[in-house]
């Protein structure tokens, strides 16, 4: 019989710890291996009991230093690229380096989005990103485009849209075998809500973006299955007091999580609250919809076939000036959530961590701090800097 063999085990002290039931000061999270053993209070005190939970002789103690803060790792659902990388059209290893630029800001779990390109791009796209997805380093493939509304088209290229028949959409979900977590498409456009039918059978996430829908046509979507509004009020029709739009529809129903760009640049500040006092922290997920400039700097760049330019942070289409995309990671807009929009640390955690993890499937790997869960978590200083990442038990940036 093999000899019993204990993993010794990390535990991070001293901190003001966020976990489901509250913010926990002086509060510890033990990890072992890749998963959180144990979270609690204090030294001793677990709130797991027995087992060999508490305190080890062996046990590596980090004192994280009163008022700093453990917060669960970062879930980004809605991605394009980072570091002076494109997740669209950068090699394996490029898309690699651009979600290693990410995890330094705190998102350990990363959907790798595409903009619209050919189908037989897409194809070829899916199956190399598909193997990211197998051995781990990425959590899921989402398209963006082509199937989205030349009305709203944002910055994808218009001469490859195309309406989104269901064909067409089986051959990308198939292409990303399995991996395919989430579809934007405008579902007004012919086949639309047989496409969101088609995704919702086959478990990806219809979601609800470069859309001109009206209401009704937002209303019939949902009730085909849509769940998640991509970057709510950018690239649909603003909200009108007689022709409301697709806005009031996604944020009513209960079965909708809303994708919000939280950099300053995409929302003001009082229509974010607006949303967020509406659908609530369980009903939104932060998103970066970063492109390559993240991490990175200013600049010119590629986004899919389009060429941006990056001036002090914020991305345009170089011909037309179009907002493309955005230079935000995480961390940003945790901070902008707590210090700005005066979100409770509980909320903001939810927004940018828990509620994407669930939204996705992952949350029983992810999304909080929690034991039996992945040892995916960001430490920050009390100005809200990330100073430490840990990714499955391993460290990104060390404390
Ligand atoms: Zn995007």
């Amino acid at each position: 019989m093999a000899p019993v063999t204990t993993t010794q085990r990390t535990v991070l002290a001293g901190a003001r710890v966020v976990l489901p039931s509250g913010v926990v000061d002086g509060g510890r999270v033990t990890v072992e291996g890749t998963r959180i053993a144990s979270v609690g209070p204090a030294l001793g005190a677990d709130t797991v009991s027995g087992n060999g939970s508490g305190p080890r002789p062996d046990d590596v103690v980090v004192d994280l230093g009163a008022g700093h803060l453990v917060v669960p790792g970062f879930v980004d659902i809605h991605n394009h690229g980072g570091g002076g990388a494109s997740f669209t059209s950068g090699t394996a290893e490029d898309v690699l380096k651009g979600v290693q630029t990410h995890r330094e800001h705190g998102t350990t779990t990363l959907v790798v989005s595409t903009v619209t390109e050919s189908m037989d791009f897409l194809v070829r796209r899916a199956g190399m990103l598909s193997e990211l997805v197998e051995q781990g380093d990425i959590a899921g493939i989402h398209y963006e485009g082509p199937f989205i509304s030349p009305c709203r088209k944002g910055a994808h290229d218009e001469s490859l849209l195309r309406d989104p028949d269901p064909a067409d959409v089986r051959t990308l979900i198939d292409a990303a075998r399995g991996t395919a977590k989430m579809v934007t498409l405008a579902a007004e456009l012919p086949g639309g809500i047989d496409s969101v039918r088609l995704l919702a059978e086959r478990g990806v996430i219809a979601a609800i973006g470069h859309t001109d829908a009206t209401y009704e046509q937002t209303v019939e979507a949902i009730d085909a299955g849509a769940t998640v509004a991509t970057h709510l009020f950018n690239a649909m029709p603003p909200l009108a007091h007689r022709a409301p739009g697709p806005i009031p529809a996604l944020l009513e129903d209960e079965r909708v999580t809303i994708e919000l760009v939280n950099d300053g640049t995409h929302l003001h500040p009082s229509v974010l609250e607006l949303a967020f006092g509406s659908a609530g922290a369980d009903r939104v997920a932060f998103i970066t919809d970063a492109m390559d400039a993240a991490g990175f700097g200013d600049g010119m760049y590629e986004l899919g076939p389009l060429r941006v330019e990056v001036r002090e942070g914020v991305a345009r289409l170089a011909d037309t000036g179009t907002i493309a995309g955005s230079t935000l990671t995480l961390d940003t807009a945790f901070k902008r959530a707590v210090t700005v929009d005066r979100l409770s640390l509980p909320d903001a955690v939810r927004a940018i961590s828990t509620t994407p993890a669930r939204l996705i499937g992952l949350a029983d790997r992810t999304g909080s701090l929690e034991p039996g869960k992945d040892a995916d978590l960001v430490v920050l200083t009390p100005d809200l800097t990330v100073t430490a990442v840990m990714r499955q038990g391993t460290w990104i940036l060390h404390p």
